[in-house]
């Protein structure tokens, strides 16, 4: 027997592994089996090449556990390895490695690990001692044993063994002895091994036979050695995609499509990724793409690795370039990495492109299920936008979907302000906001459907990149104002008349809304109080919400704008009813405000033009004095006024209206109204 000490200047490398390189023990179930796949397809090249010449025979990896001795042995028929070759990849160059690794990331030991070769002694992360058993497949080498129990010595001697091949045997240490259950291991082989290209057995194939379950003797392979990414497309049938997708997800929803990814320049990377249906944030499942490196599972949190958007897929990648067993970090700045999701969102496009060229109909009924998608992709992704903006689609409120550039030019004559924007109306809710799309419709303009939860989101990011283009919500402003064509001729109100008018109807307003009052002519027959929304304070209030930030504008009451059509003969009504009812009031207060307004003006007069230090402090105390006073009568009218309008049934029986064809009248004040519209007709 041969006693040696593992080439490393560290004697605490052991510890460093157990504690620091590998966060997930478990991992070393995969390290071994990768390793003896590697060794089977070795020889199976070797053999195919002619250089070995032997039967190949039975490749099975078998991982066998003995719950009395608490071992774990994983046993393969590969190409073995000759004592020298134990003492070079074994003793040596994985230590080397990992010293070098040592000095350089002493305080993120975390962070490359694997690239190193250490994938072997991550078996000493569960095990007290390890054995190697191995027999080369050269003729005439001697099978050996090798042996350590974490220490760097080992002991290397003549051993016997049947046939070409190697047992690592591990002694399971008594703090992981939970990797001795069968279940445990089970578990381990479907998460890892899955797919893996070399059948593995785990155990035998048990039956039922009259009551009673017995062992058939068969061992019972974990693995599907041929997983459908690894075929041909040309070989597969929809059934077959159908298939293992209910496979990979059993609980899942049928996918929409699916893609077939298959590249071998300029690097490696086979995989099929399919579309869920996405319908709402709620179905929304991240982290459903499984990476691969050579069919050996790497990980199923691919978040910063893949674009975001693509994230919401689901499928397989398969990539050798992809390193296997490093840290999240070193995955996300690997440059095999960055250009792999590149390419897949390159092919994710070019994907959808041809569905969309070839099936424009099928298409189109799934695109409520792909659109969040899509738009999320579009937001994030600028190279993902260039592709789809020729088939990401719109939907007005007909339900006719459009491109993007079928749907400007739809739109480009008639809905194209004095300013040279381009006016894209939406809304956000057909019912609610039915009036302004019906006065829309009657205009011939074109209103968009944009209800989706992403669509502010999307509203802004085509308007930062649709030229000349701008996104207005059909109810943001009365039909006139929405896209303006040419300069609107003035209110023809005097300015007190409107101040006194204002009062009134702000007197009449209620509730936590915060209302502006403003003064349009729309013409007799259009509706005498319209409400509408600012679209710049609505999306502000809007993006607040939706980011769950209570901000400025989260905090803000909603604010709605109260316009009076001053040409609308009931609005002139409330008119002459105010100045019947407060015509001596109001009167004597502005008759009390008239020489005060004069003899302000007539002192801001002398004043002007005048340096500040030129002013005489008695003048400007009169000044002062003066705008007090006004201000006091200004206020007491505006009490006035709005106590009138707090009564007055006309101006709130208009207001209500407005609400109502808004669908924002609800509650004590809906059947108010009800009331008061029995009143007024009975009074008829
Ligand atoms: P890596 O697999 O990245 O090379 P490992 O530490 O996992 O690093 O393995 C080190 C080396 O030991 C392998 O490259 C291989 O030469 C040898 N080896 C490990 N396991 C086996 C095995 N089951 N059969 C033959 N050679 C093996
Ligand atoms: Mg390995």
């Amino acid at each position: 027997m041969q006693k040696g000490k593992i080439d490393v200047s560290s004697e605490n490398i052991f510890p460093i592994i157990k504690k620091f390189l590998y966060s997930d023990h478990e991992i070393f179930l995969r390290e071994l089996i990768s390793n003896a796949v590697d060794a089977t397809q070795k020889l199976k090249t070797l053999a195919s090449v002619g250089e070995f010449k032997g039967e190949l025979g039975d490749l099975t990896i078998r991982v066998s556990v003995d719950k009395k001795k608490k071992t774990i042995t994983v046993s393969d028929s590969g190409v073995g390895m000759t004592a020298e070759e134990v003492d070079k990849y074994i003793n040596q160059i994985a230590f080397s490695g990992a010293e070098d690794f040592l000095a350089k990331y002493k305080d993120k030991t975390e962070a490359i690990i694997g690239h190193f070769g250490l994938g072997f002694y991550s078996s000493f992360m569960v095990s007290h001692k390890v054995d190697i058993i191995s027999q080369s497949h050269r003729d005439g080498t001697k099978a050996i044993k090798w042996s350590c129990d974490g220490s760097p010595e080992f002991t290397l001697e003549d051993a016997e063994r049947e046939r070409r091949g190697t047992d690592i045997v591990l002694h399971i240490s008594e703090d992981n002895e939970e990797f001795l259950e069968e279940s445990k291991i089970d578990e381990l082989l479907t998460k890892y091994c899955r797919f893996l290209p070399i059948p593995i057995a785990f155990s035998t194939i048990k039956e039922w036979k009259d009551g009673k379950e017995v062992d058939t003797g068969k061992d019972k392979i974990v693995n599907d050695t041929n997983p459908l990414w690894t075929r041909k497309p040309t070989d597969l049938k929809d059934e077959d995609y159908a298939k293992f997708y209910k496979d990979l997800y059993p609980a899942a929803q049928d996918p929409l499509f699916n893609i077939h990814l298959n590249v071998d320049y300029p690097f490696n990377l086979t995989g099929v990724l399919y579309f869920p249906r996405i319908k709402s944030n709620f179905d929304i499942q991240k982290n459903k793409i499984q990476l691969y490196s050579n069919q050996v599972f790497v990980t199923d949190s691919v978040e910063g690795i893949v674009p975001e958007f693509l994230t919401l897929l689901h499928g397989v990648i398969d990539s050798p370039d992809i390193p296997l067993n490093v840290s999240r970090s070193y995955l996300q700045s690997d440059s095999n990495v960055k250009k792999i999701s590149s390419h897949i969102t390159k092919k994710v496009a070019d994907r959808l492109n041809e569905i969309f060229k070839n099936d424009r109909e099928q298409f189109e009924e799934k695109w409520e299920d792909i659109k969040l998608f899509i738009n999320f992709g579009m937001i994030t992704d600028d190279k993902f936008y260039e592709r789809a903006d020729k088939f990401a689609l719109f939907k007005n409120v007909d339900g006719k979907y459009f491109t993007f550039d079928e749907y400007e030019k739809l739109i480009k004559e008639n809905q194209t302000d004095k300013n040279k924007t381009l006016v894209y109306l939406y809304t956000s809710d057909k019912d609610e906001q039915y009036s302004y799309i019906d006065q829309a419709k009657n205009r011939g303009y074109d209103v968009l459907e944009m209800n989706g939860q992403f669509d502010p989101h999307v509203i802004n990011s085509l308007e930062s990149k649709f030229k000349d283009s701008r996104f207005v919500r059909v109810d943001s402003d009365v039909i006139d104002n929405l896209i303006v064509k040419e300069d609107k001729k003035e209110v023809d109100l005097s300015f007190e008349a409107q101040t006194e008018l204002r009062s009134v109807f702000e007197g009449a307003t209620y509730g936590s809304a915060q209302y502006w009052v403003q003064f349009d002519d729309m013409g007799e027959n259009a509706a005498p109080v319209v409400i509408t929304r600012n679209e710049f304070v609505r999306r502000m209030k809007d993006m607040s919400a939706m980011s769950g930030a209570s901000g400025l504008y989260g905090d803000m009451p909603e604010t709605v704008n109260l316009v009076v059509n001053v040409s609308h003969p009931l609005v002139k009504s409330v008119m002459e009813q105010k100045d019947k009812s407060l015509g001596d009031k109001v009167g004597e207060l502005n008759a009390r405000l008239e020489p005060l307004d004069t003899k302000l003006a007539e002192l801001q007069k002398s004043s002007e033009g005048k340096k500040e230090e030129d002013i005489p402090q008695a003048e400007k105390d009169e000044i002062e004095d003066l705008q007090k006073e006004i201000e006091q009568i200004n206020s007491s009218k505006a009490d006035v006024l709005k106590s009138f309008g707090k009564d007055n049934k006309l101006t709130k029986q208009l207001i209500d209206l407005a609400l109502l064809a808004n669908n924002m009248l609800k509650g004590e004040e809906l059947s108010k109204f009800v009331k008061r519209s029995v009143d007024l007709i009975n009074k008829e």
